[in-house]
């Protein structure tokens, strides 16, 4: 049997958490309307929610934040993370923002202004739900190019992550001048943290450069990818991580960042270019009334400081291994147990299929949000639904949209929980499972009608 490598850091500050009684969860679930993003904080166990600004600092990283130059202009924290973009990416300009959605909106809008055609369009292998919103905010339409293998949660593919290239060729010659950009999202969070393949990124990256067409890289989770692309791809097996990350950001002009995932900080984003001057001078002008000025962009010192360590730590190979081995972890004990999951396991999450999971519920009384809520009261765990809840409905008819997954989604934040805390979050599901017949779905109480699913209120059907 594999020796399983054991946590590759020592634990130097503790943050206790408490367990509630069964029927102190019941209470606070029902107080929240049975969803779980309306729990306190205080009443869960072990917080699966996301895994964005939520992951531990190293001890480095908190010394940094002493030394933050917290200059309104020019100070030494944005030098530092602007020499680190350019050692680590190649990309000669850098724009701080508060995080991912930050530089979504300075860089849409100018994308559109230079898009020739009459109906710009973005395209992309899976829009997250921030970008597709900025690009309906900048007048544009947001298509996701995704290969239909991703869809089928059970098959075992390594690259679910990537474009459907033939689709995507079709797409950029029907449409032509309408296109302002092609996003490549890395690892592809919609489709499950699944990874986009070195092979598919340049293919993605030439289509697009032979028109002319802007490449943009939506990197929350670049170094997880890059990882990928080093364990599956026998062309990479004795690549380094940063040479594969500088490799992929190569077959980009642009990244927007949402430093709060692999940048391993708890706030703060990136929006970069690799040479070109005018679209990044463009940029930082919108910058300044959105953001805050060029050399913060909504950040502290230090918060840029923290990320200037941050990126370099999240290139680490022992701690990649480590961290998206303890997803496969669970995934693996997941899977042991007979719980259905998205295979195989993504970066940065678990994704339970609870269409599979729980037939009897049908899509409008939300399978996946029932077996959050579930979960919750068997052991006080907080998972998020991706399935009909968050999709909606549609806001022309009115009528609920059909969701191609009912997935729950465990989401390991970094460098916070041990294999331990796995163990235990497997133990309740598969506890769940047993039940599962059991199980109700859910109706509305109250149903907000845009972005339902973070304040919706429910009961049992
Ligand atoms: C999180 C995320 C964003 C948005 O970033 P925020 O920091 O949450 O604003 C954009 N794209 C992807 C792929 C993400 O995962």
């Amino acid at each position: 049997m594999a020796r399983r490598i054991p946590e590759p850091f020592r634990i130097k500050m503790v943050e206790p958490i408490r367990q509630t009684t069964a029927e102190d969860r019941r209470q606070a679930l029902v107080q929240a309307g049975w969803n779980p993003f309306l729990l306190k904080a205080e009443d869960v166990y072990i917080d699966l929610l996301t895994d964005s600004g939520t992951g531990a600092m190293s001890d480095r990283q908190w010394a940094g934040l002493m030394m933050g130059d917290e200059a309104y202009a020019g100070s030494r924290n944005f030098l530092h993370l602007a020499d680190t973009v350019r050692e680590l990416f190649g990309y000669a300009h850098t724009i701080p923002t508060h995080q991912g959605r930050g530089a979504e909106q300075i860089l849409f809008p100018e994308l559109v202004k230079r898009c020739r055609g009459e109906r710009p369009v973005f395209l992309s292998n899976y829009h997250f739900d921030t970008t597709k919103a900025h690009v309906e905010l900048a007048g544009a339409r947001a298509v996701n190019v995704l290969t239909p293998q991703a869809l089928d949660t059970g098959a075992a593919y390594d690259w679910k992550g990537d474009f459907d290239l033939p689709r995507l060729r079709e797409i950029v010659a029907a449409e032509g001048d309408n296109v302002a950009a092609v996003i490549i999202t890395i690892t592809c969070n919609s489709a499950g943290g699944q990874p986009v393949s070195m092979g598919n990124i340049r293919a993605a990256s030439e289509l697009a450069r032979a028109r002319g067409i802007p490449v943009v890289i939506d990197a929350a989770r670049f170094a997880e990818n890059a990882w990928f692309i080093r364990e599956r791809d026998p062309a990479y097996a004795g690549a380094s991580i940063p040479a594969i990350a500088r490799e992929m950001f190569g077959h980009g002009d642009m990244f927007t960042m949402s430093a709060k995932k692999d940048g391993l900080v708890n706030i703060g984003g990136l929006c970069c270019f690799k040479d070109d001057e005018a679209l990044f001078r463009e940029v930082q002008v919108r910058c300044v009334p959105m953001e805050g000025f060029v050399t913060y962009g909504g950040l502290a010192g230090r918060d840029m400081e923290a990320l200037a360590i941050g990126l370099r730590e999240g290139l680490d190979d022992a701690f990649l291994s480590y961290r998206i081995g303890q997803v496969a972890y669970l995934g693996e004990r997941l899977r042991e147990g007979g719980v259905p999951i998205q295979t195989p396991t993504g970066g940065h999450a678990v994704f339970v299929d609870a269409a599979r999971l729980l037939p009897h519920i049908p899509a409008e009384q939300f399978p996946a949000h029932a077996l959050a809520c579930e979960l919750y009261l068997e052991g006080g765990v907080r998972a998020v639904e991706i399935g009909s809840l968050l999709l909606g409905r549609n806001p022309q008819t009115g009528l609920q949209e059909s969701s191609p997954f009912e997935l729950m989604r465990l989401t390991i934040p970094r460098r916070v929980y041990t294999n331990d805390h796995m163990d235990y979050i497997a133990d309740c599901l598969i506890e769940v499972k047993q039940r599962v017949t059991e199980v109700r779905g859910l109706a509305f109480d109250y149903e907000p009608p845009i972005l339902r699913h973070f304040t919706a209120r429910l009961r049992p059907a």
